[in-house]
């Protein structure tokens, strides 16, 4: 490739909305262009990279018997009413209508689809284990797309779909798919950290996100400095709880008079409602309601009160409703906002809860529900996330903190989809059983911004190699010297022989703007070809990551840079 020819259009000014390195960079450096807010055309710098990640994912999930195929970006809102989350997924889904006024959704994940297309062909255990992934666009109508890549609106996905007959089978296709993230990221060369996550309902080690290390990081994490207890903050404040589950359970049943808010809750229990971090338990006939309440705020500023989470987009089963004395509504986020409060109520913790109220309006969330009858709120704590000093939940050690980017993650999620649309198999003995599923994601393009985020200084970029858009770029001094020119291309050749990706500066212009490009695109090994260097049959090579400058014979140099 010729540099004169390369699509890369250098930004001198960068657009005030661009806050983290890795978005100023890439758009400065000609990677990518927005069409609307959260959407991107990559560039071809930007595709390249893609391309890379892209090539090392396959390459592990092939090996680890994952096959690939290609879904549907849009979906038909059936089989999400059939999963229950047509209803709950609330605005981050994109919803559309054909001309025959039928709904559909712009995919901002697959489970719903793959569990049908399992429940058409798979019907025998001689069918499984199966490993299926796609690598495509996914939407989401983020509520605050931001950081470029990092969060958008339309971007790709690699998302894996595991089928197995039963937990075993789950936990091993799970520690396949955990071990391949961890030499994915590690060939893409991301300094990361797998953390527990919370996986709602299903407890235990039912889900890791796989962090990588940044300050711009907008997750954050708890971790050990002395054994390898690593969890993001909601998991670490579950464990902060589940740690301290004695006192938690209440002791005593209180019968509230007339609850009907939080607040009430809270200050019928003598509780200051105050701006804090709260958990507010209920002792309900039916087992035991946790929520949180996260945020700077008052209380009272919450919308929604109520959830019962098998995970936070779930809708209440009608039968729960019924047994709960209410005649509608959802668990879940309705209309939340995630940032400001989050309400979990976490099997996970106690594994007693099955009750739930609410509704999906604010102010409605205790109304048809009897406190007396349904539920009794027995306790009120403030609950502070985990501090840094704390003592690590697992062994006692102390509790470090810091920040991350969750490039992917991966979740076990039994039977809540086969179960729900039928994706069951007969056994050796011709019974039917659901399959036991897990997913497992991640973000292409958030790993590509992730990688900058982690690799860059005040010149630009400075890509891994492995994913690097090219390796080498040759740098002739002055292209109008035909010695130099010459020797550049035989130079550049000789590479493109040797499989080195390269490209050569093939641009009339100056030296100093040729490498303030180079820099800012971030090549990580860049070749230099003067007149007086070339005199003496020496070429120069620098470098991009360590700045280190060596001087290699003009006519052998291939496996000095290789
Ligand atoms: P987040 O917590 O950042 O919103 P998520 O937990 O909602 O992400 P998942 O549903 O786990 O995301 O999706 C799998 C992967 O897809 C994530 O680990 C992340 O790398 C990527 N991803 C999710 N949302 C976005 C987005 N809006 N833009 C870019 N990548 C994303
Ligand atoms: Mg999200
Ligand atoms: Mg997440
Ligand atoms: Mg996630």
């Amino acid at each position: 490739m010729l540099v004169s020819k390369l699509y890369a259009p250098t930004l001198r000014e960068v657009p005030a909305e661009a806050e983290i390195p890795s978005h100023k960079l890439m758009l400065r450096a000609g990677y990518m262009r927005k069409s609307a807010t959260g959407m991107y055309s990559y560039l071809p710098l930007a595709q390249r990279v893609l391309q890379k990640i892209e090539t090392i994912i396959r390459e592990e999930l092939n090996a680890i018997d994952s096959q690939e195929i290609l879904m549907p970006i849009v979906q038909p809102a059936e089989i999400w009413q059939q999963s229950g989350r047509w209803d709950v997924y609330g605005a981050e889904m994109w919803r559309l209508k054909d001309r025959h006024g039928h709904d559909y959704c712009l995919g901002p994940t697959h489970e719903e689809m793959i569990t049908t297309l399992a429940h058409m062909d798979v019907n025998s255990y001689r069918q499984l284990p199966l490993s299926l992934y796609q690598i495509q666009d996914k939407f989401r109508d983020e509520r605050r797309p931001r950081f470029g890549l990092m969060r958008s609106r339309e971007f790709i996905m690699k998302d894996a779909y595991t089928f197995d007959k039963d937990e075993e089978g789950l936990n091993k296709s799970y520690q396949d798919m955990y071990d391949a993230y961890s030499k994915i990221f590690t060939r893409c060369g991301l300094t990361f950290r797998p953390v527990e996550a919370d996986s709602g309902a299903i407890g235990g080690s039912g889900s890791h996100e796989f962090m990588v290390l940044a300050d711009s990081g907008e997750a954050e994490i708890s971790y050990c400095t002395q054994c390898d207890y690593a969890a993001d903050t909601e998991k670490a404040e579950l464990n902060l709880i589940e740690a301290s589950a004695e006192e938690v359970l209440p002791k005593e049943k209180v019968v509230t008079p007339d609850c009907k808010t939080i607040a009430d809750v809270c200050a019928y229990l003598k509780s200051p409602v105050e701006k804090s971090v709260k958990a507010v338990a209920y002792q309900s006939e039916k087992g035991l309601i946790l929520c949180f309440v996260r945020g700077d705020h008052e209380v009272n500023d919450i919308k929604v009160i109520n959830t019962c989470g098998v995970n936070q987009l779930e809708m209440a089963p009608a039968e729960l409703l019924e047994a709960a004395g209410t005649t509608g509504g959802y668990m879940g986020p309705c209309g939340i906002d995630p940032e400001k409060a989050i309400v979990v109520c976490d099997q996970s913790v106690m594994k007693m809860h099955n009750f739930c109220c609410g509704a999906n309006e604010e102010g409605y969330h205790f109304i048809n529900v009897n406190p007396g009858r349904d539920f009794t709120p027995t306790f009120v704590a403030d609950i502070r996330l985990m501090q840094e000093g704390d003592p690590c939940p697992r062994c006692g050690g102390k509790i470090a903190k810091a920040r991350g980017i969750e490039v992917g993650q991966v979740f076990k999620l039994f039977t809540k989809y086969s179960e729900k649309l039928n994706a069951t198999y007969l056994d050796e003995n011709g019974k039917a059983n659901p399959m036991f599923m897990g997913c497992y994601g991640i973000g292409v393009g958030r790993t590509m911004a992730a990688a900058v985020e982690q690799n860059n200084d005040k010149d630009g970029i400075i890509w891994p190699v492995e994913i690097a858009p090219y390796h080498v770029i040759v740098v002739p001094i002055n292209i109008k010297d035909e010695a130099v020119k010459e020797k550049a291309f035989a130079v550049y050749a000789e590479l493109k022989k040797a499989g080195i990706e390269v490209i050569l500066d093939d641009r009339d212009e100056r030296p100093g703007v040729k490498f303030k490009d180079a820099d800012l695109i971030g090549y990580p090994v860049r070749v230099v070809l003067g007149k007086k260097t070339l005199d003496n049959g020496q070429i120069e090579v620098k470098a991009r990551k360590t700045g280190s400058i060596r001087m290699l014979p003009a006519d052998d140099f291939v496996d000095g840079i290789r």
